[in-house]
Parts: structure tokens; sequence; C-alpha cells
């Protein structure tokens, strides 16, 4: 019996802020598109996750007049730095320069995703949840045969171009045979949840807490505050060296939570302990033009390499597809389109990504990080750099490396008189 296949012109597998905000940028480009958006889970879905979201998510949902989901979230202030031998910083945000809001939010990815996926349902794609993606299939005219299934029944979609916004673990990414990125190219990640009565008290703030090279050795532990008492935090390390050293991610959690309680923060009710993986932008996969078929997020590897950051990118990543494609869906210009896409990606993010993955070379040793927070502790412009490293799409100039590479050699009481004046 033939089956019922349905068509669309785009078809996204992956819900998460990737797809979901692929999907609602192809709606707001060309309204007359017909989208569909796949997705394994059932939404409000957990995902393993720092939670944290700053100026770049903003101004993502602001393209198309959406950070109204944003609404009485509190906002986070400052962040806090700390490396071997308890050297601290902290530093209240900075203005980025490369977007309107230089504001940060913790929201609990349960919500998070689970709201941007109603923007999208509100602008009138069809989105199937609980379906995963089985296989693909390229015609003569370059359309795509797509199967999804669930536990009842199978489905088939005939598309003209399917956006693979399935994560770390893409399946459409291996079907592609795309390699995955080696060990030394991605993270291994623990998240949970805690109550914290004092963790505000403690900072005097409501500030990010990150912690390089303590707890774990060559990676980093952050404490992220949310609404009222609730505690993201978590710790990660990569590939290479977990599996180098056989570490255990429920261990270094738990030498975290010491940590924590020994700068006096009361640590309640861990719960909802996830680990996962996180492939960093300093190896990303070349795109097989036989298929009109484009990657998006982690599917994509598009973490950043020095913080971990990955929402903002996958979120622009699936505007930046939709602005070049959703005019040439139609036409023998799609794969044209594609490319044009994967270029302004790289060309807007590479020296931005390249400098972080320095960044995160330099962090991964102990004397470095020391040098650099006390560099930063009495330098302001260098702590701010590292911010906007952090936060907006700041990359190292030649000036820059040069001025960073002078303040590290100089001594500290030099560097301290220098700032004042
Ligand atoms: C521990 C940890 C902490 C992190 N902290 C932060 C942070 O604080 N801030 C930040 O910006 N980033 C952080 N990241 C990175 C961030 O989580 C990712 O970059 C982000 O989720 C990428 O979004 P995405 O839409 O590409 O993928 P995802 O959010 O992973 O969404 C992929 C979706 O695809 C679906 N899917 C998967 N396979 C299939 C299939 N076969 N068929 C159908 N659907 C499928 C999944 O159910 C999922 O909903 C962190 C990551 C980890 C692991």
């Amino acid at each position: 019996m033939q089956k019922n296949v349905k068509k669309y012109d785009v078809l996204i597998i992956g819900a998460g802020p990737a797809g979901a905000n692929a999907a609602i940028s192809y709606k707001n480009l060309n309204p007359d598109l017909v989208v569909g958006l796949v997705d394994k889970s059932i939404f409000p879905r957990d995902k393993s996750c720092g939670d944290a979201i700053g100026p770049g998510v903003i101004s993502a949902l602001k393209r198309f007049n959406n950070e109204h989901i944003l609404d009485g979230e509190p906002q986070v202030v400052s962040t806090t730095l700390y490396g071997p031998d308890n050297i601290g910083i902290q530093n209240y945000i900075p203005q980025v320069k490369n977007k309107d809001d230089s504001i940060v939010y913790v929201i609990p990815r349960i919500d998070l995703d689970n709201r941007i996926l109603n923007l999208a349902k509100d602008e009138g794609v069809d989105v199937y949840e609980g379906y995963s993606f089985v296989d693909f299939t390229s015609n003569e005219d370059k359309s795509l045969n797509v199967k999804v299934k669930n536990d009842n029944e199978d489905l088939e979609f005939l598309t003209k171009i399917l956006v693979g916004a399935d994560g770390a673990n893409s399946r459409i990414r291996k079907k592609l045979n795309y390699e995955p990125n080696s060990d030394w190219h991605k993270a291994i990640a623990i998240r949970a949840y805690i109550d914290s009565p004092n963790y505000l008290e403690i900072f005097k703030e409501r500030t990010l807490m990150f912690e390089i090279n303590v707890s774990a050795d060559k990676g980093y532990a952050w404490a992220f505050p949310s609404k009222g008492n609730l505690l993201n935090i978590g710790i990660g390390v990569p590939v290479s060296i977990f599996k180098k050293d056989k570490l255990d991610i429920n261990k270094l959690l738990d030498n975290f939570v010491t940590e924590l309680e020994g700068r006096g923060v009361i640590v309640e009710n861990i719960r909802k302990q996830k680990s996962y993986l996180l492939p960093f932008a300093s190896s990303r996969p070349k795109r097989n033009r036989d298929f009109n078929v484009a990657l998006i997020g982690d599917a994509s590897s598009m973490i950043n390499p020095m913080s971990g950051e990955g929402i903002f990118y996958g979120m622009e990543a699936g505007y930046l597809l939709a602005k070049n494609t959703h005019h040439v869906i139609d036409t023998d210009g799609l794969s044209l389109g594609i490319d044009i896409y994967e270029k302004e990606f790289t060309k807007r993010f590479r020296k931005h990504y390249l400098s972080c993955a320095l960044a995160r070379l330099i962090l991964q040793s102990p004397f470095m990080t020391k040098r650099l927070l006390r560099v930063a502790s009495k330098d302001q412009d260098t702590i701010d750099f590292v911010v906007e490293l952090l936060f907006d799409e700041a990359y190292l100039t030649i000036t820059e490396v040069i001025k960073i590479a002078y303040k590290f050699l100089l001594p500290s009481k030099l560097l301290a008189f220098r700032s004042k004046n």
C-alpha cells in the first residue's frame, strides 16, 4: 500500500535551540514555507547544560521580537573566576561590543527550550514530538525522503532541505559520514541542580562562578544561580584527559561540591546529575555537497572551546541558514545557499573560535591560569577581554596578543602601578 508521504520545504531534525530557532527564522523570513520539526523527546524535556544564556541569545530572540520569553527572569550581574591557590576575581559583566544587552540569565533548559519551541509552534511549524530520525535518501532532483519513527508508527516525509539539529550525537552527521570530533576537540561535562540558601549571600550578588584547574586538573567547574535558591552546578574536562587519567565524572562533581562547601556555600538536595559531550568548534565538519542537508548547533560542532557555550552559536547558525536559503528553496541555487551559510558562519566566528581555543590551551596550565588571574585582578582591560571572549564575539588581534604577553611578563607590582595611572 502507498504510504502517505507528507511534503515539506524544510524539515528539521532536533527541536533544541538550534533547530527551533531555524524553524522560527524560516517562517519569519518566508511565511509561505512549509516547515516541519521533529524531536525524539516530548517537550518540556531536560538537557544537560549550565543553563547560562548571554547577550547573543537575547539578540537572537530580539531579531523576531521574541525576547518576552525571558520576562521575569532574574539577571546575573557578574562573573567570579577562581584558579589554583584560591586566586579569585569578581567582575561586572562589561558592555559587550556586538550586542545591545550585556545581560546573562540562568534558565533551566527544561523551560527555556520549551519556550523557544512554543514560539516555533506559534509560527505554524508542524512539530512531531517523540519521533526519532531513522534515515534519509536523496532523489534525482535532490529532494530527500526522510524516515522517522516512534514506538507505534513509522512516518515518511519528502523535503527540499533537511536540517540536522540533532545535537552532539547527531545521527544525521553519522549518516553523512562526517568524522566525529577527536577526543582532543570535545569535552565531557556533568551537570546537577542543588538548592543553596546562602549562595547569593556568600558572593554578595548574583554571580556566575567559574573555577579553573581546581576540582579537576585541566578542567573547569561552574556554579550558576537561577531563580530562588536553585543553583546549576557542574564540571567538565576534555575527553582526551578524561580517558588518559581514567577519571570518574561523578567523582569530579563530588570534588567540586566539597570545594563549594569549603567556600561556605550550603549545598542541599543534589539532584538530576546528567553528563553529556560538548563538541568544540576547534574542529568542524566539511560539507558533503551531494546532499541538500545542512547541520547546525552541536551536530556541527559549534561549541565555544573556552566557555562551553553553545546555545547562542546554534541559534545563530539556524538563523544564518534560513537567511541564506529561504528564498532559493525551490531552485537549483539551494545547494549554493547552504554553502553561503557555511561560509558566513565560518567567516564571522573563525577568529573568535581560534582565540577561545588558544585561551583554552593557556588555561589548561595551572601556572598560566594563576598568572592570567593575577594579571586580570590588576588590569581591568584584561578581565574585560576574558569576559568578552566568554560572552561576546571577541578575538585576539596581533596587538592584543602583544599587549597581553607584555602584561604577563610585567611584575605584579608594576602592573598594579601601571593600571592605577
Ligand atoms: C554539561 C553541559 C553544560 C553546558 N552549559 C552551557 C551553558 O551554560 N550555556 C550554553 O550556551 N551552552 C552550554 N552547553 C552547550 C549546550 O548545551 C549546547 O551547545 C546546546 O544545547 C546546543 O543546542 P542544539 O539545539 O544544537 O542541540 P540540543 O540542545 O542537544 O538539541 C538537540 C535535540 O535533538 C534531539 N534529537 C537527538 N537525536 C535525535 C534523533 N535521532 N531524532 C530526533 N531528534 C533527536 C534531542 O532530543 C534534542 O532535543 C553545555 C553543554 C553541556 C553538556
